[in-house]
């Protein structure tokens, strides 16, 4: 990679995206794991990983969405997204259908089924040469990529997650949920804030794999846990101080794991919503300074959390009931941005 990469794994793990903002490019790897389907079991194949030879080329490359067989890949100073077909990519193709995003700005898209959901831009404000206009809303495309209805409303719009069949996306004045609906397309619907939460907003959302709920940051040093289908849907956890990384476990969908900037990692119980444990595992991280200053990040894989230490050049492996460290991966440089892919199968 030319410099600093945020990584997105596929959805079916066989590759990994390095979207590399400065040098406008993507990059694709492809990670070397197979999943096949064997009726009652999956079998899992292991082979060397590889760069491969197609890459993304774009102004300002930004986020980079999975879904199902495809990425949805956001270029945030040029008027367009791409949605990339994964198995072409694995055999050196691209295959991809351009979205329309009107305007340059720091957004974000995501398909439901045919139709696509992307950010909209303020198209009315005057911007400097290196800015970008706000986000005020999601507007939704359908299969022709023509804007079906009024952009929904979302002041600064970012962060988004899918879970089950919703996706969630991160506003000023709540969290906007997209459902499929029916022939008209996707349906939104705006969840306010509790009129008694204090100030803050989500900007983060991860969705959960095995039960249908979000968790989201709430400002720096608090997280919601959302659930849709709740006439509150709102439950607020305070954290000690502000966070630097959160992350789901899919294996075991209750918890989540939250290092925060004073080194401690925290287990939360997405039921109770309550921290139930938790340890120092770094030297503390100031969240002061650049966002892309080099701190540590959260992976979950094989019932271990891995978290990146810059500073000593570590993957730190944590076992999650004890929060002790099991063993550390001595890596080049400053390791920063981490996922994990892989899962169990038969080799038979
Ligand atoms: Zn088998
Ligand atoms: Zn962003």
């Amino acid at each position: 990679v030319q410099g600093y990469s945020a990584l997105t794994a596929s959805a079916s793990g066989r590759t990994v995206f390095a979207a590399q903002a400065e040098a406008n490019v993507i990059n694709a790897i492809k990670t070397g794991i197979n999943f096949s389907d064997h009726g009652d079991h999956q079998d899992v194949g292991v082979e060397e990983s590889a760069l491969l030879p197609v890459k993304f080329e774009g102004q300002r490359p930004g986020h980079v969405v999975p879904h199902d067989d495809h990425v949805i890949l956001f270029y945030d100073r040029e008027d367009k997204a791409e949605i990339v077909d994964e198995a072409a990519i694995l055999e050196g193709k691209i295959e991809k259908r351009a979205v329309d995003t009107i305007k340059a700005h720091h957004g974000v898209a995501v398909t439901l089924g045919r139709p696509v959901l992307v950010s909209g831009p303020n198209t009315d404000v005057e911007t400097k040469a290196d800015e970008l206009p706000p986000r005020v809303g999601l507007r939704i495309l359908d299969d022709k990529g023509e804007q079906v209805g009024d952009i929904a409303k979302c002041t600064d719009l970012h962060g988004e997650a899918t879970s089950a069949r919703l996706v969630a996306f991160g506003c000023k004045e709540g969290v906007l949920v997209a459902r499929p609906g029916g022939a008209d397309g996707p349906v939104v619907e705006m969840l306010p804030y509790p009129a008694g939460f204090p100030k803050g907003y989500t900007g983060t959302l991860l969705g959960g794999k095995a039960m249908q709920f979000f968790l989201g940051n709430y400002g720096d040093d608090k997280l919601v846990i959302i659930d849709p289908e709740e006439k509150e849907p709102y439950r607020l956890v305070e954290l000690p101080t502000r966070r630097v990384d959160f992350v789901l476990d899919n294996a075991n969908p209750r918890n989540a794991y939250i290092l925060t900037e004073d080194g401690n990692l925290s287990v939360l119980d997405i039921l109770r919503a309550e921290i139930v444990r938790h340890a120092k595992v770094t030297e503390p991280y100031s969240k002061d300074g650049h966002w892309r200053d080099p701190r540590p990040r959260l992976a979950v894989a094989d019932g271990q959390i891995a978290i990146t230490d810059p500073r000593h050049s570590l993957v730190r492996i944590i076992d999650p009931q004890s929060l002790k460290e099991v063993r550390t991966v001595p890596v080049e440089g400053q390791p920063f941005s981490i996922v994990a892919v892989g899962g169990s199968g038969a080799t038979h």
